[in-house]
């Protein structure tokens, strides 16, 4: 099975985001992020199938099918633009809650604040963050 194949694999169960579709790859490559490690996988697939649409040679409706379960199983913006751009639609952008991290990246913001209000009695000139995850989001991870 393909890197590819996985992805898919992923997709048809749960809706992941893409930092935590990156961590499922993080043995893979090094000096890179999460993010852009899922990010990556997401765009490839999308260059992929637009580039098999386009070839004479290749069975189009495969990759057109492909392009929409990117766009609406992984909500991969660059895969239903695509599609738009090549005239054929695809379902609009449901907002989903990632099935491991339950969206905690898009709180990020709010912990960085919590975090300084901590800081600021503190007199400092570096600091290393740690975490400790939950046991319910290792157990849907392992669960993969
Ligand atoms: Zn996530």
């Amino acid at each position: 099975m393909t890197i590819y194949d996985k992805v898919f694999e992923i997709y048809q169960e749960h809706y992941l985001c893409i930092h935590c579709l990156g961590r499922m790859f993080s043995l893979l490559g090094t000096n890179t992020t999460n993010y852009e490690r899922g990010r990556s996988l997401l765009m490839a697939l999308t260059m992929d199938n637009h580039n098999n649409y386009l070839s004479l040679t290749v069975d189009n409706e495969s990759a057109i099918l492909k392009l929409k379960f990117l766009s609406e199983k992984a909500d991969f913006s660059p895969a239903r633009k695509t599609l738009k751009n090549e005239g054929i639609s695809a379902l609009p952008s449901i907002k989903k809650k990632c099935y491991l991290c339950e969206d905690i990246f898009s709180d990020l913001s709010k912990y960085a604040r919590k975090a300084k209000e901590k800081f600021q009695a503190i007199d400092y000139d570096n600091f290393v963050v740690g975490t400790s995850i939950d046991s319910e989001i290792i157990n849907r991870e392992e669960g993969h």
